[in-house]
């Protein structure tokens, strides 16, 4: 018995709602199979069903042989034919962005007593136990089993099977579990599971390989295959073959993976790479220092670290691997040293430096609730960057007087799907209420090759910096673009939000924003929705944008200077490259002049000259920006009372 069908499930039959067809066809008893064109697979196995990679308005047969076959090709076409399959628990879900391939960086030095010399990435200094968090690597054993060892072989298996889903389900029982983690932790469960990987693993056991080479050969081939797809998505998917092939051959060599959900209170981390997401979901609060081979000053790890006050340096390279065992370390977030094993001499020297910068803090704290102003009464506007709803809480107690950059991104790069109109318009709502009467500044969708987002398929490109990124992107795909423009314009009606766009490199961008936002708005118009035009600006930080200042000040109601890409693109150097950090300056003459430029068309054309990048909370700087006409500064929560108490002791 079978039935044929059009898929409306949004964006197809990957993840989430593949496992949930999965879940309703394992309910019946029948066998089923879902067939498109010429290959057929069982219902019962979410890999089989994600590689056979159904998508939206594609047509598919349910074929099902049973008891029950009419009841389960009735419940399977039903949830086939609807939009929302799969997607309703999905709101919270992430995605985890894959990481980078290990590149060694030659930045770092280390001198003869031992220390060692990175980029210092957010600034403080920290002393503690090290929890050095490097994933053990596993190598296949590449034994030949003999014929009588088979049986016990395989019984190592399932039980390595089964002790992966045991520990799965702890974690999925674990309190405090945020939405998104379970999400990834329920698809890996499925995929431990699958058909596909076991019966591989099976086949190889008994063709005499032993059980840790088989599940690396058969989670290769699934990952290849998934890797080969046409779809970004089901390629990201190999990922997490990988990370459950790693944990099946962790479990047959009676190991368990460490994880930063038990890192010790105070203790400094210590890896070589480490996602920006992985660290945003981690336990932050207990994280007294980061310490990495990867990353610069600008890195967006080195942003959570710095929003947290977490002192951090990067960038260590190679040296990295000497910390693997080290048992207590300190480091100095802003010079970037690191110092591994401290004597008792050193100790006692960065206890002193903690103490004083407690007190140092403590001190600030007067400053909270300052309104700074220029010795001609202007107020400058000490504002908070942003990242998400969480950082709200730390940004307000900060003192600070609204956003001045809330970036979209991790919004889109934690789901599995791109974010919906109505999901953005509750979050930019939640921040315009937050802060009013304070203003909020968006930004809009600001991604490239290198922050891959569901939903996006990113061309292979050999400069991503130079890229399909930011406005260039979100111009190209109106079906991203608009639902956020939209959200802006009915989260704007909750307090003073303003729009800034990311990569702007010529008037045209603006232009063609501007039409889609009239679009938008007439769009919104004509559907009833409530609105509020507001008042759009860009991002000062590509040198085409500091040429043509003069021009687009007519055309905006605001500058932010992103002094982070600015001065890697006027400087040609890359803000991840630890090797030409020292290039990488924004007291670079050529750096602090394309400043001056901006807010000199700024100034000269009446709008509003702000500046968000990181420069934007260094009290080196400040007065020199004031001079230059800047009335915003918008940083890390941590700099901003520092920031009020340098600008109200400017003369
Ligand atoms: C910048 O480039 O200065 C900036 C603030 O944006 P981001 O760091 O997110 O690229
Ligand atoms: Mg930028």
């Amino acid at each position: 018995m079978e039935r044929s069908t059009i898929v409306r499930v949004h964006e197809g039959l990957h993840a989430r709602p593949a496992t949930r067809f999965v879940k309703l066809a394992k309910s019946f008893e029948s066998n089923i199979e879902l067939v498109k064109g010429e290959k057929s697979v069982s219902a019962k196995s979410s890999v089989k069903l994600m590689l056979l990679g159904v998508k939206e308005n594609e047509e598919v047969t349910v074929r099902a042989e049973g008891a029950d076959a009419i009841e389960a090709i009735e419940a399977l076409i039903g949830y086939l034919e609807n939009p929302r399959s799969g997607l309703e628990e999905d709101g919270q879900e992430a995605r985890q962005k894959p990481k980078a391939p290990a590149v060694p960086a030659p930045g770092a030095t280390s001198p003869a007593d031992g220390r060692l010399k990175g980029v210092g990435a957010s600034e403080g200094v920290a002393l503690g136990l090290a929890y050095p968090y490097f994933p053990e690597e596993i190598k296949p054993e590449n034994r030949k089993l003999s014929p009588d060892e088979t049986e016990a072989e395989l019984a190592r298996f399932r039980d390595a099977v089964a002790t992966v889903q045991k520990r799965m389900d702890a974690s999925l029982a674990a309190d405090g579990l945020a939405e998104s983690d379970r999400g990834i932790i329920a698809a890996l469960k499925d995929i431990a599971a699958d058909e596909t990987l076991t019966e591989e693993t099976i086949s190889l056991i008994r063709g005499g390989m032993d059980a840790v080479t088989a599940v690396f050969a058969a989670a290769s081939k699934v990952a290849t295959e998934f890797g080969e797809m046409d779809d970004p998505y089901l390629n990201a998917r190999a990922d997490d073959v990988h990370a459950v092939g790693r944990q099946l051959c962790l479990a047959l060599l009676g190991r368990e993976e460490g994880s930063l959900e038990d890192i010790p209170d105070g203790a400094i981390l210590i890896a070589e790479d480490i996602g920006a997401w992985d660290l945003a979901r981690a336990p932050l609060k207990r994280i007294a220092g980061v310490i990495c081979g990867h990353g610069g000053a600008t890195s967006h790890v080195a942003i959570i670290a710095r929003a947290h006050g977490i002192p951090a340096v990067l960038g260590l390279g190679v040296e990295i691997g000497r910390l693997r065992a080290v048992k207590h370390i300190a480091l100095d977030g802003g010079t970037g040293e690191v110092f591994p094993e401290p004597d008792s001499e050193t100790t006692a020297h960065f206890e002193a430096r903690i103490r004083t910068a407690d007190e140092e803090r403590a001190a600030l704290k007067v400053f909270r609730d300052v309104v700074p102003k220029r010795p001609d009464g202007t107020v400058i506007e000490v504002a908070a960057n942003l990242g998400s709803l969480e950082e709200i809480e730390a940004a307000q107690d900060a003192g600070a007087m609204g956003v001045g950059l809330f970036r979209t991104e991790l919004l889109f790069m934690r789901h599995m799907h791109l974010p919906s109109e109505d999901m953005q318009t509750e979050i930019y709502s939640t921040l315009a209420k937050a802060f009013a009467p304070h203003p909020v500044i968006v930004r809009t969708l600001d991604v490239g090759g290198d922050k891959p987002v569901a939903g996006v398929d990113f061309p292979d490109e050999e400069n991503p910096f130079l890229g399909w990124r930011g406005i260039r992107m979100c111009l190209d795909r109106p079906d991203i673009f608009k639902p956020q423009l939209r959200a802006l314009l009915r989260a704007a009606v909750h307090g003073p939000l303003k729009v800034m766009l990311p990569m702007v490199s010529e008037l045209s961008e603006v232009v063609r924003t501007q039409a889609l936002i009239d679009e938008c708005e007439a769009e919104l118009r004509t559907e009833g929705k409530d609105y509020r035009r507001f008042e759009l600006g860009v991002m000062i930080e590509t040198p085409a944008a500091v040429l043509i200042a003069p021009m687009l000040a007519k055309e905006v109601a605001f500058f932010s200077i992103g002094t982070n890409d600015l001065t890697q693109y006027v400087m040609a150097a890359d803000r991840l490259n630890p090797t030409v950090a020292s290039l990488n300056d924004v007291t670079n003459p050529a750096v602090m002049a394309a400043i001056q430029m901006t807010a000199k068309a700024g100034v000269e054309a009446g709008i509003m000259v702000g500046m968000c990048g990181e420069a934007a909370g260094r009290p080196d700087l400040i007065p020199e920006f004031i001079r230059m006409g800047l009335t915003e500064l918008s940083m890390s929560p941590a700099s901003i009372q520092r920031a009020k108490k340098c600008i109200a002791e400017f003369r």
